[in-house]
């Protein structure tokens, strides 16, 4: 969670105009309920199919007023992921916007709509600071917080991403979720080999015990983060932004990115893009906030349902034992399958 907001010009309202005009793309897709079903694309010759998780981080109120009627419209299912201790608690989290969290109510319609209800933490805590004894009430203290609820988290995302390279962090995740997410990439591999350090997922190295770079307790989440050419956080003085069109153009940038390795129908790589406020306009977009306008946020769901893209929750990746890689579930494994109807498959 980025505690950054800069309120912006009115010329921003102007430009998000410009974009929503700007937005006819041609609808093509038509979604099975029940099994996976993707759009094929050819790209370089391939075909290619698109899929994306939508993931929302901290239990904000914004999120359910604001963003789940457009999930709704497009029948897209999001992955909610909760802190306990902010649901139904008026004073929780950062400031300014510290007043205005999910009650248990809407996480148990979301849940019962078929969103993905997942674990946050209790308090949405630094977990690199503390004791075993915390950690515990964090991590399986939330497991059990969502079970008294009803809701079955296997998943896991680690507060402003810390800990995720901590061995007795990882170590006390482990022990209560099959897979955790962590910031910030573009592309999730469910193979753990997209950042070139590791062989599969698993997290410690058999040899000597290591935890490594990118395992099933780091998949890689994109933070909806401008990426600005040049900006180094400890070198620029002056932070950069992006304006309206600029992000929708890099989101456009980002869920595409998988194209360039999920060929002839293999997916092995996956945007988990993660959104957190959910604000009704005047957005500067910036390297050190996450924060989304609606209408940018109503414009990129457009945009996923005119080009294709697969929504999927991250309750649909599995973890396999026996290759240690990560997969989706709905979909078979079966390498030899030419049924141009499987245009999707794990390999
Ligand atoms: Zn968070």
């Amino acid at each position: 969670m980025r505690r950054f907001l800069l309120s912006s010009a009115i010329i921003l309202g102007l430009i998000l105009n410009a974009i929503c005009i700007g937005l006819s793309f041609s609808v093509q897709s038509v979604y099975s309920s029940g099994k996976i079903t993707l759009q094929p694309t050819i790209v370089n010759g391939y075909n290619s199919s698109k899929v994306v998780i939508l993931a929302f981080d901290d239990s904000s109120k914004n999120q359910f007023i604001l963003a789940k009627p457009i999930l709704d419209k497009y029948g897209f299912k999001g992955s909610f992921f909760t802190v306990c201790n902010y649901v139904n608690n008026a004073t929780a989290g950062y400031k300014p916007y510290s007043h205005n969290y999910m009650a248990w109510q809407d996480i148990k319609t979301l849940q019962k709509q078929g969103h993905d209800i997942e674990s946050h933490t209790m308090t949405h805590t630094n977990l690199d600071t503390k004791s075993i004894q915390a950690l515990e009430y964090e991590l399986g203290g939330s497991k059990q917080c969502l079970l008294d609820h009803g809701i079955d988290s296997t998943i896991f995302s680690y507060p402003s991403s810390h800990g995720d390279s901590n061995t007795t962090v990882v170590k006390v995740v482990s022990k209560y979720y099959d897979l955790a997410r962590t910031a910030d990439a573009p592309l999730a591999f469910l193979h753990c080999n997209g950042y070139g350090k590791e062989k599969d997922c698993r997290p410690f190295n058999n040899n000597n015990g290591k935890l490594g770079y990118e395992h099933r307790y780091s998949i890689r989440e994109w933070g909806h983060h401008p990426h600005i050419e040049g900006y180094q956080p400890s070198t620029n003085s002056v932070v950069p932004s992006f304006n309206q069109s600029q992000m929708f153009n890099q989101f456009v940038k980002e869920v595409n990115s998988q194209q360039n390795y999920n060929k002839n129908g293999c997916i092995v790589a996956i945007p988990i893009v993660v959104y957190h406020k959910i604000l009704p306009g005047n957005i500067v977009y910036t390297p050190n906030k996450s924060s989304i306008d609606v209408n940018l946020f109503s414009a990129e769901m457009k945009y996923l349902h005119d080009n294709g893209f697969k929504v999927i929750k991250t309750s649909d990746l599995g973890y396999n034992q026996t290759n240690n890689h990560v997969y989706i579930k709905q979909l078979n494994s079966n390498n030899n399958n030419n049924n141009s109807n499987a245009y999707a498959k794990n390999c």
